[in-house]
């Protein structure tokens, strides 16, 4: 039978109309008629996703060697015992700080993602500090730690005025590429037809690049140095609004200081983008009062990423476009002053010590320190792992770094609906069902509703919050966690949700006011100003300064650091953004996906190729301070100077070039934000030869 659906691959929430008989999905297809209709290449294949070789579809056990990827299948009970049993164990011969989770993106904003923090959590209940998420690498940065550092608010309180700019700057963000209903690249397509002009600052010119009125090719990881220049200009030729800095800014002499012992002509050689082209920015940007920022993760994966992201919310702030018409508007009222989270007691959660601001923001442990934690013991041995809905090994920078700390583990438990390569190495693999097969939480006016599942659960699998309460139960923590459909349905209604909104659809569209900040109605207190600590727009951070970090947004050049200079590695690499057509290990596993994207190509630009003997379709050597691995060279727009290699592969489920071409056994570990803990996904210093 045909009917409206949301597409129950990914948590998009595109709208679809899918085909079920007998409890079973026989074929989906857009909704043509809803303005969020989409279906991309994986929500086509979904009956393929759902019942294809790739999908779990019984409990697992290892039968032999861990990463050989042998197993034999077993009943819900031996399985869920047997893993109880192994947490069990190394929690009694290591501590339970020996226990970490790891909840992914193929579990962002569902339920499950309660069970990774206090109270729920299972290994917070057992006394592990180590629950973490796909938010180590992900969005946390750009969403929270840089806004809230400069204007106390969280990006889900800002919104760009898109529909009545003149000027629409895309930076970080590539919307004809996202995920979900393509709703803002409409939204920027509807502005640039009623005049609106749009810029676009990317590295790569596919996707928006190609839509721009104004395409900047910025070099990977440049732009800190790029809106360093432009609030330099700014700043000192005073094209600031001087009445809102006197009255609203902190910081602002302290950074004036700090920009002019910067010189345009560095900053320029750092992002690529000449002193021109920079002026030209700054003409058409203070000469418009009606500019809006689209932005997005792109900025959050350089050496001092989340300083370049609270740069660009300076840049708005001190020309008078916050919560303005057609600029960034506020949009919330009454917020209270934020509060950094401080240290837990007793042992501190893996990252503590390298981004104790990443625990301050989001309660949780910095994923990207597992690895060290499992083969050095630093700063302590940590022996198991639990796995929902992710795959580090192939999201995360140094593949094999990882697969040498899971052969160390003693115990590696993973739910999740498809074979990844982190699943190759567990010892209990629990199949567990998608969201078409799950009751999910659906919005309405009055708040939380619930959907039925859509069809019947493939094999054996179980909804994944069942499957996380058993164990629990079984670990003797399972208090209030629920264990039967029934209670689940209670929980889903009643259970805060990290990552995830409130459910709520608010009706109308509440008359807007325009900067707040001068009426008080903006802060909790009713005071004028913003929620930040000062009260001000703090170019100087009080979180920051207080926890020991540079408080404004300085940039530091990723080749001061040793063993990356020009002359060894003269080119610099970006990846790590997403593909419409894959989701993290969801794609290069599908023969359907492979048609339209083969094999992972490095992307570089004509004058480069012709520069270094690379042929359009040739094969190239890339070569990182981390490793090297051979590609397909492609041959389009990118800033010169810079190449990209798409992210994903370097699992044994994908097919062969995407297997042995994993972008991330390039990245490194080592190379982070010491705000977030981020890896420089985005500025990557390399070299490139033809083959
Ligand atoms: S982006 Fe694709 S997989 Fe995700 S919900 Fe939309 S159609 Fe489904």
């Amino acid at each position: 039978m045909e009917e409206k659906n949301v597409c129950g691959i990914c948590q998009g929430g595109c709208h679809v109309i899918t085909d079920i008989e007998d409890g079973c999905l026989k074929g989906v297809r857009v909704d043509k008629d809803s303005p969020l209709g989409r279906l991309c290449p994986r929500g086509a294949i979904a009956p393929q996703i759902l019942y294809g070789e790739q999908r779990i579809k019984h409990p697992l056990i290892r039968t032999g060697e861990r990463g050989e990827g042998k197993f034999r299948e077993a009943s819900w009970d031996e399985a869920l015992d047997y893993a109880a049993q192994l947490i069990r164990d190394t929690a009694e011969r290591h501590g339970a700080r020996s226990l970490a989770s790891y909840y992914g993106r193929g579990v962002l904003g569902m339920p499950i993602m309660a069970y990774g923090v206090a109270p729920q959590s299972p290994l917070y209940r057992l006394g592990s500090p180590n629950d973490a998420s796909c938010g180590s690498i992900c969005n946390l940065a750009s969403s929270t730690m840089a806004p809230q550092t400069v204007l106390g608010l969280g990006v889900r309180q800002m919104m760009p005025d898109v529909e009545k700019s003149d000027l629409v700057v895309v930076w970080g963000k590539n919307s004809a590429t996202d995920d979900g209903p393509q709703v803002m690249i409409a939204r920027i397509k509807a502005a640039q037809e009623r005049g609106a002009k749009v810029i676009v600052v990317d590295p790569r010119q596919s996707g928006m690049g190609e839509i721009a009125d104004w395409w900047i090719p910025i070099l990977p990881g440049g732009d800190g140095a790029f809106a360093s220049a432009l609030l330099k200009i700014i700043i000192e030729e005073k094209l600031y609004d001087r009445e809102f800095v006197a009255e609203y800014v902190q910081g602002m002499e302290e950074y004036a200081a700090y920009l002019q012992g910067l010189s345009l002509e560095t900053l320029s050689s750092q992002c690529g983008i000449s002193v021109e082209d920079m002026r030209r920015f700054v003409a058409e940007f203070t000469s418009t009062t009606k500019a809006c920022l689209v932005a997005y993760t792109g900025l959050e994966y350089a050496l001092t990423a989340t300083q370049a992201n609270r740069a660009l919310y300076v840049l708005w702030g001190i020309t008078g476009k916050l919560d303005t018409e057609g600029g960034m508007y506020l949009n919330c009222r009454g917020v209270p002053t934020f509060q950094l989270a401080s240290a837990p007691e007793g042992d501190m959660p893996l990252g503590f010590d390298d981004a104790p601001l990443y625990y301050g923001f989001c309660k949780q442990a910095q994923f990207m320190n597992f690895p060290k934690a499992v083969l050095e013991g630093d700063p302590y041995p940590v022996r198991g792992l639990l796995v929902v809905g992710g795959s580090p090994a192939t999201s995360f920078p140094e593949s094999d770094t990882w697969r040498k700390a899971y052969g160390e583990l003693d115990c590696l438990i993973v739910l999740d609906r498809f074979f990844t390569e982190d699943s190759r190495f567990a010892d209990v693999v629990f199949p567990v069902t998608s969201v078409y097969e799950s009751i999910k939480i659906v919005p309405s006016e009055e708040g939380r509703k619930l959907r039925e599942p859509l069809i019947d659960p493939v094999g054996e699998s179980r909804e994944d919050c069942l499957v996380m309460s058993e164990l629990a139960w079984r670990l003797g923590v399972g208090e209030g966690l629920p264990r039967t459909t029934e209670e689940l349905r209670d929980w889903l209604l009643t259970t805060p949700i990290p990552f995830a909104g409130d459910f709520v659809i608010r009706k109308g569209v509440a008359e807007r006011e325009y900067r707040k900040y001068e009426s008080g109605s903006l802060r909790a207190d009713g005071k004028p100003g913003f929620p930040t600590p000062s009260g001000k727009l703090e170019i100087c951070s009080t979180i920051l300064a207080e926890n020991g970090v540079t408080a404004y947004p300085e940039y530091v050049d990723i080749r001061t650091l040793d063993g990356m200079d020009r002359e060894s590695y003269p080119m610099l690499m970006t990846s790590g953004s997403r593909s419409n057509n894959r989701m993290g290990c969801l794609g290069a596993n599908f023969p359907q996906i492979t048609r339209i994207e083969p094999e992972p190509l490095v992307e570089i630009c004509e004058e480069d190729a012709r520069k270094l003997g690379v042929e359009d379709g040739g094969r190239v050597r890339v070569t990182t301070p981390t490793s090297q691995a051979e590609f397909t060279a492609k041959v389009c727009g990118v800033a010169p100077g810079g190449i990209h290699i798409p992210h994903g592969g370097g699992s044994a489920f994908d097919n062969e070039a995407w297997r042995d071409g994993g972008v991330n056994a390039l990245n490194s570990l080592s190379t982070r934000d010491s705000i977030s803990g981020f890896p420089a996904f985005k500025a990557v210093p390399c070299r490139l030869e033809a083959l």
